[in-house]
């Protein structure tokens, strides 16, 4: 049973919080350019990590703040064992509405019967090009066959509006945009297309690489014909287009267009630090106050004083820079690993 919603906290520029991103891992078996281009990486330190009990509690207390949908992700959240038991543990929560997962796919095919069995709503899948060559110079692993697998699997166990997340770099996969819209149409699927943004972990990052909003909309338009935008009715990052012959796609241009005037989201990583902001340099670590004596009250009030104070509109700030170069250099990612999009949870 789901409850009524709870007044939302809202933070300085009036923007509520309802939506947590909660990285369960920050481990992954790809290695994406866009995402993890170094060979080597530092990790969160395993007795830092967040169990499931402590994870319910945390988000427990989000969703008596208002937060009502949350989405698992990492790193890549399948690593995680026994994903299906953190699940059915969040589905019991009566103020959660949706329970979403957004996941690279390598492993789909094997969970997502008991993911749904366990009270997952949605599923996201990112799915950057159809070529398996291209899939392993873009993520250096040779996993496309076990992705589309994992699409059909999901399919198979039952869920329904199946996104599919495509970064777009220039010069690597654009030349697959309208392949991949068929390919989404095909499997009952609405694909997204990213542009490629200079998050902290995206160390090559060059503005030269972004495929723009503009530019994509222009050679599907080309293809298909007139497009028309679909009105939006909730805070979402994608924009959602329409097709001649009704196909749904979206664009999420975080980059050209960013959309911090209505973002609902903060980030908990695996360790328990929570992020207002997918920027943010600093986070509010909650593991200490999970593992003390603190009761949830006190937690609460801590949360709700942290987002009354947020003004961060990070993209926003990035997008209004001349000269744009990646976030954090390497090095600082290093002695910096929160910093990365793979431990903050994209
Ligand atoms: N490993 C899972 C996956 O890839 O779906 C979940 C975590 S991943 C960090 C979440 C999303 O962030 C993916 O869709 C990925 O494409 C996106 N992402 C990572 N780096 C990005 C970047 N530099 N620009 C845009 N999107 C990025
Ligand atoms: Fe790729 Fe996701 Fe892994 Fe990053 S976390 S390397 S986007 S699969
Ligand atoms: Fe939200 Fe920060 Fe992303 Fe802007 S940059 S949409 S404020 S997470």
């Amino acid at each position: 049973m789901v409850l009524p919603s709870v007044p939302a906290l809202i933070d300085r520029l009036l923007r509520p919080l309802r939506n947590l991103r909660l990285s369960v891992t920050d481990r992954c078996n790809l290695r994406c350019s866009y995402c993890m281009p170094e060979e080597e990486y530092v990790w969160l330190p395993q007795p830092h990590i967040l169990t499931f009990e402590e994870i319910a509690r945390v988000v427990g207390i989000f969703s008596q703040l208002g937060v009502e949908k949350v989405r698992l992700t990492g790193g890549e959240p399948l690593l995680r064992r026994d994903l299906n038991t953190l699940v059915a543990m969040l589905a019991l929560l009566p103020r959660i509405r949706e329970l979403a997962l957004t996941t690279n796919g390598v492993l789909l095919a094997r969970h997502a019967a008991a993911l749904r069995t366990a009270g997952l709503q949605r599923i996201t899948v990112s799915l950057d090009t159809l070529d398996p060559r291209t899939f392993l110079q873009l993520s250096r692993r040779d996993d496309l066959h076990n992705v589309l697998a994992g699409i059909a699997a999901a399919r198979t166990a039952g869920f329904v509006s199946i996104k599919l997340d495509t970064v777009m770099i220039a010069g690597v996969n654009d030349h697959e945009l309208v392949r991949l819209v068929d390919f989404a149409r095909s499997n009952g699927a609405e694909i997204r297309f990213i542009e490629y943004m200079d998050v902290g972990g995206a160390t090559h990052w060059r503005k030269e690489m972004v495929v723009s909003r503009a530019q994509i909309l222009s050679v599907l338009g080309h293809h298909f014909g007139p497009i028309r935008a679909v009105p939006r009715t909730d805070s979402a990052p994608a924009e959602q287009f329409l097709l001649p012959d009704g196909t749904v796609f979206g664009v999420i241009a975080s980059v050209t267009q960013p959309f911090c005037s209505t973002c609902d989201r903060s980030r908990l990583t695996a360790d328990g630090m929570w992020f207002r902001c997918l920027y943010a340099e600093h986070g509010t670590s909650l593991r200490e106050l999970i593992r003390s004596s603190t009761d949830d009250a006190a937690i609460a009030a801590m949360i709700s004083q942290t987002w009354q104070q947020r003004d961060d509109r990070g993209a926003e700030l990035r997008a209004a820079m001349p000269d744009r170069q990646p976030l954090v250099a390497a090095a600082q990612l290093r002695s910096q690993p929160h910093l990365e999009m793979h431990t903050r949870g994209g």
